[in-house]
């Protein structure tokens, strides 16, 4: 699935079910708080951080792969809502990216 597709469909999820899109302000966030959850699992897996006794049985690989989603799935209803193409500009982004930093992190 390309991202113009990843757009597409979530277009036709969103009118068939979701009842519309939310605002852009409420949407962004709800991506805030996406990117919270998210964080939530990264911490506990990668940080200093310990599991509460109720989180013992979450699969953390899991619960990382399902709010990082979360988060594309709300920055692609952003990106809809707005008249964004993200591929386009994920494309413009990688250009301007390596016309700045090609030499930049060889020596990391
Ligand atoms: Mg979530």
């Amino acid at each position: 699935m390309t991202i113009n597709e990843a757009q597409q469909e979530i277009d036709v999820w969103i009118k068939k079910y979701g009842g519309g899109y939310f605002s852009e302000l409420t949407n962004l966030g709800m991506l805030s708080e996406e990117v919270g959850e998210m964080a939530h699992w990264i911490i506990r897996k990668y940080g200093d951080q310990s599991l509460k006794p109720s989180e013992k049985e979450v699969n953390i690989d899991e619960a990382i792969v399902d709010e990082m989603t979360d988060t594309l799935w709300v920055l692609l209803c952003m990106a809809n809502q707005m008249g964004i193409d993200l591929e386009k500009g994920l494309l413009n982004n990688f250009n301007k990216k390596t016309l700045r930093d090609a030499e930049r992190h060889k020596k990391r």
